[in-house]
């Protein structure tokens, strides 16, 4: 019974807004694409505030050398100084790892939006424990770009994650 009620909430939530998560979602995947292009990982992120493009980032990790530098925390940065977030909404082609989860709950962001967590399985449930709204896309495009970038540069990805799967 409480199976079915979460089911069908979800799917009337999720179903009108879907595609806007796709349309979001896409910048943050080019974001991806343009690190993948300067030789960095793939993961991009946007913030989003009432419907609107607030900013958009990228791991910045190889092309800065710095390992702060996760997509979400490119963005963050990018967005600059805000005195509130409970209205904002990031995305992320790839499931935020802990530091990021970490600036997520810092913040207060109200909702996040994961475009996969099967290359790195994140903290998607830990954000939800703590009363973020998450909503994974698992979408074919993110997981292709990271999953690619996996495999040609095992070295590299295991640096960014410090060889933690799970963090
Ligand atoms: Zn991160």
């Amino acid at each position: 019974m409480t199976l079915t009620l979460v089911t069908l909430t979800s799917y009337s939530f999720f179903m009108p807004i879907r595609p806007e998560h796709d349309s979001f979602m896409k910048v943050a995947y080019a974001q991806a694409l343009k690190s993948h292009q300067e030789g960095g990982l793939p993961i991009g992120a946007v913030l989003i505030e009432k419907g609107q493009l607030v900013a958009a980032g990228h791991n910045r990790r190889v092309q800065d050398g710095d390992p702060i530098a996760h997509g979400e925390m490119d963005c963050l940065r990018k967005a600059g100084r805000r005195s509130r977030y409970d209205q904002t909404t990031l995305y992320t082609t790839l499931s935020p790892c802990m530091m990021c989860a970490g600036a997520i709950l810092q913040f207060g962001i109200g909702r996040v939006v994961v475009g996969e967590d099967r290359n790195f399985p994140g903290n998607v449930d830990f954000l939800r424990s703590r009363g973020v709204d998450v909503v994974l896309l698992s979408d074919a495009a993110c997981i292709a770009l990271m999953g690619g970038f996996i495999q040609e540069h095992p070295t590299l990805w295991d640096e960014d994650i410090a060889g933690r799967e799970r963090a």
